[in-house]
């Protein structure tokens, strides 16, 4: 078992992570799991005393606030006081909402992330970014909250449909890309489904931890992990507003493929980079740029009417604070 030191608190990586989990500190325990979690995840937890269910429906569809009014009105119902904790058992859907519930609830309880994709272990469940969709746009609603602790077991990876592990991939790929050629030749170079997802998930988090150390507000170098999360997000709004939501991974790895394309890279990387993800990976349609236009206005990052890039400058290299007017797009 690997401890990677963040901030202010612990996150455990192995098979026998979950031996970490210390719950007797609090008065009552919320497991907020989904369908899916519930039926897959839950029975590898140990016993936890004191404890509720929380069960949602499945999908990026159900990141709003009516389902932080269930969660809220749960916890409120077992008479949860400040000295409570909700475990997210989940995906990045099950964290960013359960975290964000718990962050607000009475000004704020613990939260404990059990992340069960590869997505949220990859990535989402560290950072401290918690937010829901709202008005069909992607995490407009938020704030930035730390969890107590990270519990990464990557023995739930084995009920996680093919689908999900690809989406999860996406995120893994742009910390390669934006910050570590190592792992870019890694990736690239062997088959998906060879890789040592313990070492990957723990090369990753590293990545992503040592941004977040070092700017963890996102008012500088943190905006690097924007990076194909422009295009991404506005693709991913995109399908949401048609109610036919894609899975966030296969927006990010579109986005990655256009904001390459604006990138300060040689053609040769260029097309290294768009060959490996679309030959790899069945992905939705692009829509055309223009189309997405409407979200790439409303992108949280923009400044002065133009969208903000995170843009690649090589490979393992990102810059920040690219801003380009829409008819440049
Ligand atoms: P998700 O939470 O919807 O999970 C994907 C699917 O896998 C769901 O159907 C879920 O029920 C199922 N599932 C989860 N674990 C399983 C398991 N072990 N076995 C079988 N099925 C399982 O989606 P996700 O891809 O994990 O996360 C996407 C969300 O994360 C998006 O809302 C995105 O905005 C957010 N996100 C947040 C951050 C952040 O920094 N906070 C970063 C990236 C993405």
């Amino acid at each position: 078992m690997k401890k990677i030191a963040t901030s202010n608190y612990s996150i455990w990586i192995g098979e026998k992570a979950l031996s970490k989990l210390n719950l007797t500190a609090y008065s009552k325990v919320a497991i907020l799991v989904d369908e899916n979690t519930k039926r897959d995840c839950l029975s590898k937890l140990p016993r936890i005393e004191n404890s509720i269910i929380i069960k949602i429906p499945v999908g990026e569809e159900i990141k709003n606030i009516s389902t932080c009014n269930f969660i809220w009105g749960k916890l409120t119902e077992y008479e949860f006081d400040r000295y409570s904790v909700v475990i997210n058992l989940g995906g990045g859907v099950i964290g960013d909402m359960g975290g964000f519930c718990a962050s607000t609830y009475k000004r704020g309880i613990d939260f404990i992330n059990i992340p069960t994709t590869l997505l949220a272990m990859a990535d989402s469940s560290i950072g401290g970014k918690l937010a829901v969709d709202f008005n069909n746009i992607k995490n407009q609603i938020g704030l930035f909250a730390n969890p107590k602790s990270v519990i990464i077991d990557p023995d739930f990876l084995h009920t996680l449909p093919e689908n999900e592990m690809i989406s999860g991939f996406a995120e893994i790929v742009k910390h390669a890309l934006i910050l570590d050629k190592n792992l870019w030749e890694n990736i690239h170079k062997n088959h998906f489904k060879k890789l040592d997802w313990e070492e990957i998930i723990g090369i990753s988090i590293e990545l992503k931890n040592k941004i977040i150390l070092n700017d963890p507000n996102e008012m500088g170098e943190r905006k690097k992990l924007n990076f194909g999360h422009t295009f991404g997000h506005a693709i991913e709004s995109y399908y949401l507003e048609k109610n036919t939501p894609i899975l966030h991974g296969e927006a990010i790895f579109m986005g990655i493929v256009l904001e390459a394309e604006f990138s300060i890279l040689s053609n040769s990387e260029k097309n290294e980079i768009k060959n490996y993800i679309l030959s790899n990976f069945a992905l939705p349609y692009t829509p055309p740029k223009l189309e997405l236009l409407k979200f790439l206005k409303n992108d949280k990052k923009n400044k002065n009417q133009k969208i903000n890039f995170s843009l690649l400058n090589g490979i393992g290299n990102c810059t920040i604070d690219n801003l380009i007017n829409e008819n440049e797009l």
